[in-house]
């Protein structure tokens, strides 16, 4: 098959909906054969199907990204489907609102757990396959909110923090293996996470906080995370891509 990642398998977590299922359906697009693992199963599994209908190539798996034994899973899947890995999208999280005081110890923790733990496990469990592949691509999903702060959510904005620079280190660790990792920052992306927080009041504040004037799509973020998982990028690592309508400029 043709396309921008065409021979590439793919696992992107957090595949079931929003920026993760627009990232499966352009990567298959693009000629990667994709594992798609999430939570949310029937979604996910539904997802796959479709694609496959389209004429593509998905697996969906079963992938709290907290367990590591589902991501030893998800991986074997993906070897064992489409012979090898090439390319992981650490893309599950969670976003909870609460500031300092107002995090529990049980909120901070499941924040820690999906959001940082999620990013590292993931690395940890698909790095040996992807040697063995002969190098291959990681990109992280990090957020705005890794690069500024806002006054509230903090666990959010700590785990964000966190896995910029675990982005940046297992960079540097993995570089000679030719293994490239990299995080992307988007603005706010019209998905579930958003429309499930923010009132009608506070999505037109978040617009305006974007001097594009808009918040962006799913396909504004999976085309960023598409450059980095190609070869088109074979010279970037440790980098952060903003796609963030200019929120981060300000
Ligand atoms: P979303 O809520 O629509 O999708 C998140 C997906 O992750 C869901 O399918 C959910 O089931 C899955 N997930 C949650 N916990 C999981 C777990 N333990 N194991 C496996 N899967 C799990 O949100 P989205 O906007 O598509 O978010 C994707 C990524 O982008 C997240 O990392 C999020 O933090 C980040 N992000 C989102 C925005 C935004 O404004 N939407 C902005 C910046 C960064």
């Amino acid at each position: 098959m043709a396309g921008r990642l065409a021979g590439k398998v793919a696992l992107i977590s957090g595949g079931a909906r929003g920026q993760g299922e627009a990232e499966a359906r352009l990567f298959s697009k693009e000629g990667a054969q994709v594992v798609l693992g999430d939570i949310l199963i029937e979604a996910g599994q539904k997802v796959a199907a479709d694609i496959a209908a389209q004429g593509g190539q998905a697996t969906f798996v079963k992938l709290d990204v907290t367990q590591e034994a589902d991501w030893q899973q998800a991986v074997a899947t993906a070897v064992r489907t489409y012979g090898k890995l090439d390319i992981l999208v650490n893309n599950a999280g969670i976003f909870r609102t609460e500031g300092v005081e107002a995090t529990s110890r049980e909120l901070w923790d499941q924040v820690v757990a999906v959001n940082q733990t999620g990013v590292w496990l993931g690395m940890k469990y698909a790095v040996p396959a992807l040697r063995k592949a002969g190098g291959g691509s990681i990109i992280n999903i990090s957020s705005g909110a890794g690069i500024i702060g806002s006054g509230f959510a903090a666990a959010y904005h700590g785990t964000k923090g966190a896995v910029r620079l675990l982005s940046k280190t297992a960079a540097i660790e993995y570089a000679k293996e030719g293994i490239r990792i990299n995080s992307v920052h988007p603005g706010v992306v019209d998905t579930e996470m958003i429309r499930g927080t923010l009132n009608q009041e506070g999505m037109h504040a978040i617009i305006g906080a974007h001097p594009l004037g808009r918040m962006g799509t799913v396909e504004d973020i999976a085309y960023g995370v598409l450059y980095l998982a190609s070869d088109e990028a074979s010279f970037v690592t440790g980098a952060e891509l903003v796609i963030d309508g200019g929120y981060t400029a300000q």
